[in-house]
């Protein structure tokens, strides 16, 4: 789960972490009001959206006056940001973070996340930050530095003071930074974060070190005993067909091809979407409709389905395991009449009871096409996409 960066820096000020002096707006003069009380000779006025990458596209602006702040809260607010981090509908503006402007003097990178392949959690900084790490990491890899902490021995002042100095801090720099590590250590194992990103942190002229953006990202399996943190969840920064999904227990992913899957069980999921791309079509989407899959479910899987315009034909695969193929073979038959399924539907089935199942698909009428192994479905589909 993603929070805006207003609500991670209010988590940072509670573990004392640096942020400047700012506050969330979502009107134009509410905004303006903002700034007056914050004083300061400027101020910048930041998109609140879940992705990065708006510095580049004009969601951080950078106001002289007041009116200034009002102007450019006008023309952002009500509006939608593309970055090179979201798709192309891009992610709706409803709110806005004022802050002061601080003379910035470097800008740094970092963050701390699990790393899989040394299951610890580690510290990942660098001198070049502002840019996105990634780049980084790809032009400049020698500029990266990252630190593991052991579990059992928890963040230790050396670490903080290695990666203190090879990011080039001096005197009691050294010590603010550890404070600030120590700050993103503790946040992260209180509200069991997945990753902490500050990018920029950045040196002001007089060498204080402050956190000028913020991203937090939540291991989504914890949220539910961290009410605070759920609290904070935005659903219109999530794709509603995803949200949709989530209410009626399916794992949905929205993707950006033209064939419509539908498939019990994550593993078979991605097995067939490989399949899909390896003859040639776009999956449309990553659709699990779960082990225990019923008529209910089917339909409300197929509306989910077609309620992307994209999708020229759909690809069921189920596995009849415990549930059925028969009764599987009913679930489409109904959720093809109740939600209208104009475009071809391909269905392999296989497992318990298949020649019941396919026996019901056959000779329907509909626009329905019973393959019998699961290369042949996928060379099925995506032929028919294409003939649209
Ligand atoms: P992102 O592009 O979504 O990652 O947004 P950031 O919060 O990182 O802002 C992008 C860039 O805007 C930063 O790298 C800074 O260069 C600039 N910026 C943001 N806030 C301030 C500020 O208070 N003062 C100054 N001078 N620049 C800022
Ligand atoms: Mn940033």
């Amino acid at each position: 789960m993603n929070i805006h960066e207003y609500q991670a820096k209010q988590l940072f000020q509670q573990y004392g972490i640096p942020v400047p002096d700012g506050k969330q707006a979502t009107t134009p003069d509410s905004a303006g009001l903002v700034a007056q009380d914050l004083g300061g000779e400027g101020w910048v006025v930041k998109a609140q959206v879940h992705a990065g990458g708006r510095g580049k596209v004009g969601g951080v602006k950078l106001a002289k006056t007041p009116a200034e702040v009002v102007e450019f809260s006008k023309d952002m607010l009500g509006k939608r940001l593309v970055t090179i981090q979201t798709d192309s509908a891009g992610l709706p503006i409803h709110s806005l973070l004022i802050e002061k402007i601080y003379p910035i003097k470097r800008e740094l990178y970092l963050s701390v996340l699990v790393d899989r392949a040394s299951e610890r959690i580690i510290f990942i900084a660098s001198a070049a930050g502002g840019m996105d790490i990634e780049t980084v990491a790809h032009e400049a890899p020698d500029q990266i530095i990252s630190v593991q902490v052991h579990p059992a021995a928890g963040l230790q002042g050396y670490q903080c003071r290695k990666v203190a100095y090879t990011l080039g801090l001096k005197g009691s720099q050294v010590k603010a930074l550890g404070k600030i590590m120590q700050g993103m250590y503790d946040l992260f194992l209180a509200k069991d974060a997945s990753q902490i990103e500050i990018n920029p942190l950045i040196e002001t002229h007089s060498g204080e070190l402050m956190a000028l953006d913020a991203k937090i990202n939540f291991d989504d399996n914890a949220v539910v005993i961290h009410p605070d943190i759920l609290a904070m969840k935005d659903p219109a920064q999530e794709d509603d067909k995803e949200n949709e999904a989530q209410q009626f227990g399916l794992n949905y992913i929205t993707l950006e091809g033209n064939i419509g899957c539908m498939v019990n069980g994550a593993g078979l999921a991605m097995a067939t979407m490989d399949l899909v791309k390896l003859k040639g079509g776009l999956p449309a989407n990553f659709l699990d409709v779960g082990g225990g899959t019923n008529i209910e479910k089917v339909c409300e899987a197929f509306k989910l389905i077609l309620s992307d315009k994209s999708v020229k034909a759909v690809l069921v695969n189920i596995f009849g395991g415990i549930v059925q193929c028969d009764v599987i073979a009913s679930g489409i038959l109904a959720a093809i009449e109740q939600v209208h399924v104009t475009v071809p539907v391909v269905v392999r089935l296989e497992g318990t009871n298949v020649e019941q199942g396919r026996a019901l698909l056959s000779n329907t009428g509909l626009n329905i096409y019973a393959a019998d192994d699961l290369a042949h479905a996928a060379e099925q589909v995506v032929a028919l996409a294409e003939a649209l």
